[in-house]
């Protein structure tokens, strides 16, 4: 079903940070980067999502994303795909291969905050098949 959605943060531009390891258009809008740690708002356009990915750190590190509009998913590897509402908050550990993105009939966005970490980098890996992607709703 889809659902209602608006911006309550800037969309900020074409995403040109990682949009190459996106499928489909995606945006984004820093926040803020006070203290070191990283907040953007990312939206995706229905039918959305970034190639499967992991958060890498020596120590510490991963992502918390807090979900703000519309309607979208986020699974790691080897579970079931968890669909995400305004107001969710997914705490994605180090090392956790996973993907995030919009539902096939919903625009989504969420905020990303990176956890700061020794030597931080992201490993981004294959896109979310057609045939899996496809077999949610
Ligand atoms: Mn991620």
């Amino acid at each position: 079903m889809s659902e209602a959605f608006y911006d309550l943060f800037p969309r900020g531009g074409p995403n040109t940070v990682a949009g190459q390891y996106f499928s489909g258009a995606s945006y984004l809008c820093p926040l803020s980067n006070e203290g070191g740690v990283s907040v953007s708002n990312v939206t995706f356009e229905p039918g959305c999502r970034n190639n499967w990915h992991i958060h890498h750190a020596k120590q510490g590190g991963g992502q918390i994303l807090i979900c703000v509009a519309g309607r979208g998913w986020y699974q790691e590897w080897g579970k079931e795909a968890q669909e995400l509402h305004p107001g969710d908050v997914v705490n994605i550990p180090t090392g956790v291969k996973h993907w995030h993105g919009a539902a096939p009939d919903s625009w989504f966005s969420h905020l990303a905050l990176e956890v700061p970490g020794e030597n931080s980098s992201n490993e981004w890996l294959e896109a979310v098949s057609d045939e899996a992607y496809g077999q949610l709703d």
